[in-house]
């Protein structure tokens, strides 16, 4: 019989670490939904211990999402495996998950203690947490780096105290398929209780072996693969969920003793959410979701397509939910037809929120001449991107172009006092940049931008997405327009919004 592979899903964690900018609350909670609906068994939804917008959010996403077992990290005290525990109770699926190192160089240099002191320290973190929930995951950080025996001994005692999942970690990315399957086999072969638990791997790209590396540990006895969406992690990322899911399923000739439950068909729409609401753009080469992930290009390859998709095709779009639904709408579809498309994307509105949405589409409409599903979807991705506006936009006029002096004249509503002002930079783009600044009288840093057309065609709409860093704080910032100098104001506005947000958040603490 085949046997289920849970997919753990750890990019509102290891993703978000590794942006250097912190998503906010309706931004998580919107990418955790989208994940129940892929039905990913598990969602590691952040730090709680490491700060208290952390603790709010994973609080919240416990509180509302439903389907997958909540988890949250915790290092190996008493005070993280708290902070872990209130964060999550309110989900009727806890998971606590404790992380401690296990190699040679983790111990004696980022713990300053020695091995059976660690060991100790892991059994007694586990006996702890264990007051609270019985589901309780134990990672060995640093594993590929580790002793067998050593970590074989630290197994077996936390799986007695109650570990009811150990992780074993590729925390730097360092191993390569068949010896990492060796590893994996050779720890379900040598810890007695083992079968008291699921073994699960956690595996870095560093060396682009992420993805192989997880498929050989499922061949060798792991049963949960902890991945991210768009393999978006710590340095060069961790295994992409959606190329271990696929691969699964394509290759069922070879995997046919497993089977996982993720609904293929999320798989687009959720890649494209995460890309989006995080900044981070999806290369166009990138397997499964890449936009030429299903592009032929060469003649020859177009002509064996043609007479049969299964020449050069392997995986087919729709499989993921690529092509779902990619009806034009116009400036004349009317209120129901757009209503539908929504529903068909998987959106229900309230009559008010539909409204307010009709109005944006119109505009958007009268612009575009075709707006198709990913535009609707951009749309919607904007409700969120503009929830806390401090500044919005009234008026923008640019002057760019060869042998000029690039100006821009802004105007920004705040509460109900309009503020102009009129500046050269650069750019257009730097000048409309410096307009704003006059009148908030902040000047964050621009540390990262990005463009994406969401559609083809030169109509097509422009999506912008920014890091700005003002002091310690770093926001990812976001604006839509077929207009990108437009695009990249809103973005620059959304990303101020948000810092604005943090600083009045951070005065209220105090
Ligand atoms: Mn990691």
């Amino acid at each position: 019989m085949a046997e289920k592979i849970m997919i753990f899903d750890s990019t509102l964690r290891d993703g978000e670490q590794s942006l250097g900018a912190k998503l906010n609350l309706e931004e998580k909670l919107k990418i955790a939904q989208q994940l129940a609906k892929l039905n990913v068994d598990v969602i590691e939804c952040g730090t709680p211990f490491s700060s208290p917008d952390d603790f709010k959010a994973v609080q919240k996403i416990a509180r509302e999402v439903r389907g997958p077992i909540i988890t949250a990290l915790a290092r190996a005290s008493k005070a993280d495996i708290d902070a872990a525990w209130e964060a999550i109770k309110d989900s009727p699926r806890p998971r606590i998950h404790i992380i401690l190192s296990s190699s040679p160089i983790h111990i004696q240099y980022q713990l300053g203690k020695d091995p059976e002191a660690v060991l100790k320290i892991g059994v007694e973190a586990v006996k702890y947490a264990k007051q609270y929930t019985t589901d309780i995951q134990y990672s060995l950080v640093d594993a590929t780096r580790s002793e067998l025996d050593y970590m074989c001994r630290i197994i077996e005692a936390v799986i007695d105290a109650g570990a009811t999942v150990i992780n074993i970690p590729d925390t730097v990315g360092y191993a390569v398929p068949e010896q990492f399957g060796g590893l994996i086999r050779n720890i379900m072969n040598r810890v007695p209780n083992i079968d008291k638990t699921i073994v699960s791997v956690h595996c870095h790209n560093d060396l682009g072996l992420a993805v192989a590396n997880s498929l050989a540990a499922i061949q060798n006895g792991a049963r949960q693969i902890e991945c991210n969406i768009n393999g978006i992690g710590e340095r060069a990322g961790n295994a992409a969920l959606e190329e271990i899911v696929v691969a699964m399923l394509i290759r069922h000739d070879f995997f046919q003793n497993y089977y996982h439950e993720i609904k293929m068909d999320e798989i687009y729409k959720t890649s494209r959410l995460v890309s989006n609401l995080m900044g981070v753009p999806i290369p166009v080469n990138k397997a499964v979701v890449g936009t030429n992930a299903f592009v032929h290009s060469a003649d020859f390859h177009q002509e064996g397509i043609f007479k049969n998709t299964a020449t050069y095709e392997i995986i087919n779009a729709d499989l993921i939910g690529g092509k779902a639904a990619n009806m034009a709408l116009t400036a004349h579809s009317g209120r129901h037809a757009v209503y539908n498309q929504l529903k068909e994307l998987g959106y229900s509105l309230t009559e008010e929120e539909f409204a307010e949405f009709y109005t944006r589409f119109l505009e958007l409409a009268v612009r575009k001449k075709e707006v198709l599903s990913d535009d609707l979807e951009a749309l919607m991705n904007e409700k969120i991107t503009y929830a806390q506006t401090v500044y919005s936009l009234e008026y923008l006029q640019t002057i760019g172009g060869s042998n000029s002096i690039p100006a821009a004249i802004v105007k920004l509503r705040k509460d109900n006092e309009i503020y102009v002002e009129m500046q050269t930079g650069s750019g257009p783009l730097d000048a409309a940049y410096n307009a704003i600044d006059k009148i908030t009288g902040f000047q964050p840093r621009l540390e990262n931008y990005n463009l994406r057309g969401v559609t083809e065609g030169r109509d097509a709409l422009g999506e912008v997405s920014i890091i700005l860093r003002y002091e310690n704080k770093t926001v990812v910032g976001r604006g839509t327009s077929t207009d990108i100098v437009e695009a990249s104001v809103r973005a620059y506005l959304n990303g101020l919004n948000k810092l604005l947000a943090l600083q009045k958040e951070e005065e209220n603490q105090c």
